[in-house]
C-alpha cells in the first residue's frame, strides 16, 4: 500500500495551484442530483488506524487521508466500491495464510464501518441498492478486492467473500500472483495471462455475479478476461496509454474492446500514470528505507504519520519529481470518452491509494471534474452515466448473467 505513495513520486506538500477553480451553480446541481461513484476507495486502509474516525474531517497533506465522511458531503460523493487492498507478499504457505487473514481482517473492518454509523453509511450488493441508499442520504458500500492473493491459499473463500458482500474483483496488484501476470512485475510475464487457476476464478466470478476487473493487470489478463468473462468487465481505476505510455495504463484498442463488451473505463487520478516521472534511484532508496522505518501504515498513529510525511517532504526537496495537475487527469478522461464513448467510461481516482493531484486533492473537488465536462461539451445524461450510471448498468449486466445460470 505504502509503497504506492512514493513510488508515484508524488511531491507531498502540493501546490494548491487550482484549488480555487470555481464550479457553477449547474454543475454543482447535476453532480448533487447524480449518483456520484467512484470504483477505488482505498480507504479501508485508514479504518484501523489508531485514533482515525470515517466520520471526522481529515486533512490529505497532514495525515494521508482524502476520504472521510464530511469530505465526501462537501464533494458530493455518495460512495462506491470500497477495497480490500493486499500487498503481494510471498506465495509460500505461510505467505498466503498472512494474505488469507489480511483479506478478511480488512473485509471485517469495512463491514465494522457500516455497523458502527448505519445512519450514513450501508452496505450494497445490487446496483439496485445503490439507488435506494443514495436516496435516503447514506453513502453506498459496495465492497472489492484489490490483488486475489487471500484467495490463494483457498479460491472457494470467493463463495464466503461473496456472501459477505464482496462484488468486483481484481486479479493482480503490481506483482504476478497464482491467478495471473500483473502488468508491473519487474520479473516479467510468469503465466502468459492468467493461470489455469485465474481462469476458474473467473467462472466462479461470473457464476457468482462479481464484476471483474482487470487494473493491474497485465495486457494478456485483460485480453482473456474480454474473451472468457461472460458478463462485462471493468478497469477500476486506469489511465490511458495514448496520453502517456506506462505499463499500468491501456492502449486505445483495448479500451475499444472493453467498451463493445459493454464494459467501463474508470480513470485513474495517480499522478505517476499521467505524467513522465524520472526514476532517482538515490531518492527510490531513502522513500524505501523510510518505509521499512515506519512500517505498517494501518498501525500508525496520526503523529507518527505526520512526522512520516514530513520526512517525505525533506526526500521530495532534495530530489523533487513533477506531479500531475487536474489539467493532466482531464486530458486522459477526455481522451478516453473520446474513445470509449461516454457510456463506458467512469472515476477510479485511486483515493487514499496514491490518487489525488494538484487541484484534485481529495473527494472535496471532485464537482471540479463535472465542471470540466460540462464546458466539454457532454451532456447532463452523459455526465450521470460517467458518474455512477455506467458501472450499475454493468453491475445489472453481472447480476442477470449470473442469474441466467
Ligand atoms: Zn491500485
Amino acid at each position: 500500500m505504502i509503497a504506492k505513495w512514493w513510488c508515484a513520486g508524488l511531491v507531498l506538500f502540493s501546490l494548491h495551484a487550482q484549488a480555487d477553480e470555481t464550479v457553477s451553480p449547474r454543475a454543482r446541481q447535476l453532480h448533487e442530483n447524480a449518483i456520484v461513484l467512484d470504483t477505488h476507495l482505498d480507504t479501508p486502509s485508514n479504518l484501523h488506524r489508531p485514533g482515525w474516525n470515517i466520520l471526522e474531517r481529515h486533512d490529505q497533506d497532514g495525515e494521508f487521508a482524502q476520504v472521510d465522511l464530511p469530505r465526501m458531503k462537501q464533494g458530493g460523493l455518495d460512495g462506491g466500491f470500497w477495497v480490500i487492498y493486499t500487498a503481494q507478499d510471498k506465495r509460500d504457505e505461510a505467505g498466503n495464510r498472512q494474505a488469507r487473514d489480511h483479506g478478511l481482517v480488512r473485509l471485517a473492518a469495512i463491514r465494522e464501518m457500516i455497523a458502527a454509523h448505519p445512519q450514513d453509511f450501508e452496505l450494497a450488493l445490487t446496483a439496485d441498492d445503490a439507488a435506494r441508499i443514495e436516496k435516503a442520504g447514506k453513502r453506498v458500500v459496495f465492497i472489492s478486492m484489490e490483488n486475489a492473493s487471500p484467495l490463494a491459499s483457498d479460491p472457494s473463500l470467493l463463495t464466503a467473500y461473496h456472501k459477505l458482500g464482496l462484488r468486483m474483483l481484481g486479479i493482480t496488484h503490481t506483482s504476478n500472483n497464482d491467478f495471473g501476470d500483473s502488468s508491473t512485475d519487474p520479473a516479467g510475464h510468469e503465466w502468459n495471462g492468467l493461470s489455469d487457476k485465474g481462469r476458474a476464478l473467473v467462472q466462479e466470478a461470473n457464476r457468482l455475479g462479481i464484476l471483474l476487473d482487470a487494473s493491474h493487470a497485465s495486457d494478456q489478463v485483460f485480453d482473456q478476461l474480454v474473451e472468457l468473462s461472460k458478463a462485462p468487465i471493468v478497469l477500476s481505476h486506469t489511465s490511458a496509454d495514448a496520453v502517456y505510455e506506462h505499463p499500468r495504463n491501456i492502449d486505445d484498442a483495448r479500451i475499444r474492446k472493453l467498451a463493445a463488451k459493454g464494459g467501463v473505463i474508470h480513470v485513474n487520478a495517480y499522478s505517476g500514470y499521467l505524467i513522465p516521472v524520472p526514476k532517482i534511484p538515490q531518492r527510490d532508496a531513502e522513500m524505501e528505507a523510510l518505509e521499512k522505518h515506519y512500517g505498517e501504515y494501518s498501525k500508525l498513529s496520526p503523529a507518527q504519520i505526520q512526522q512520516w510525511r514530513r520526512d517525505q517532504a525533506e526526500i521530495d526537496r532534495k530530489y523533487p519529481v513533477p506531479r500531475a495537475n487536474l489539467d493532466d487527469y482531464m486530458r486522459h478522461l477526455l481522451h478516453i470518452l473520446k474513445v470509449a464513448g461516454p457510456e463506458h467510461v467512469g472515476i477510479g481516482a485511486d483515493w487514499d491509494g496514491g490518487g489525488g493531484v494538484t487541484g484534485l486533492e481529495d473527494v472535496s473537488a471532485l464537482p471540479k471534474i463535472t465542471e470540466r465536462l460540462l464546458a466539454a461539451g457532454y451532456s447532463e445524461r452523459d455526465i450521470r452515466n460517467i458518474w455512477g450510471g455506467n458501472l450499475l448498468r454493468t453491475m445489472r449486466a453481472v447480476q442477470t448473467t449470473a442469474e441466467k445460470k
